[in-house]
């Protein structure tokens, strides 16, 4: 029962041809999970297909939960709504993980299995602010804390920010914080000094 093996197990061919083929024959069967999202699935799920190598197979949803594993918001493994409340906590895992990089709407949606418009919907309903407002959020939290505590080039932060273009990241920081990312580097080390 109580499988003490850290290492996840594979696909079968004839698995990894049921999902690919989001075959609700499979379903109840077995379930997937993905190991690079940690979010696990029926095999009859419609989202964005994995590469195989991040398939680990599941007798059930509660090993897979067990594992530390979320049910996928698309197809419900456990049968069981996961909840808005839990469903935007992950998205702000994803903007906190992953702000630095190319994250807009489109591949948000996918990592947290929801439609664009449903994402922005219930974001929106629950916590006030749009994903990208809160994106743009963190990462001006993020650059105000390298501006005081590194010397690094306001250029190099706009880029560590997610940020790759300096005009755009001092303009954006500008219109947020009321002052320019120089201007806010000078004013904090000014007042520290006193
Ligand atoms: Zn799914």
């Amino acid at each position: 029962m109580a499988a003490s093996t850290n290492k996840f197990i594979a696909p079968t061919d004839q698995q990894w041809q049921a999902i690919v083929a989001n075959d609700h024959q499979a379903d109840d069967q077995f379930w997937y999970g993905v190991t690079s999202t940690q979010i696990f699935c029926r095999p009859s799920c419609a989202s964005r297909l994995p590469k195989r190598e991040h398939i680990c197979i599941f007798a059930n949803p509660d090993m897979a939960l067990a594992a530390g594993f979320r049910p996928c918001k698309r197809c419900r493994p456990t049968a069981e709504l996961v909840s808005n409340q839990t469903w935007v906590l992950e998205i702000e895992q994803v903007l906190q993980q992953q702000y630095a990089e190319k994250l807009d709407l489109n591949e948000l949606a996918k990592q947290v299995h929801g439609s664009e418009s449903y994402l922005r919907h219930v974001y929106q309903q629950l916590t006030g602010q749009t994903p990208q407002q809160r994106l743009t959020q963190i990462r001006i939290e993020q650059a105000q804390l390298l501006l005081t505590t590194t010397t690094a080039s306001i250029a190099m932060i706009g880029r560590q920010v997610g940020w790759a273009n300096p005009a755009y990241f001092i303009k954006i920081f500008r219109q947020q914080v009321g002052m320019t990312p120089r201007q806010y580097r000078q004013q904090f080390h000014k007042s520290s000094r006193i």
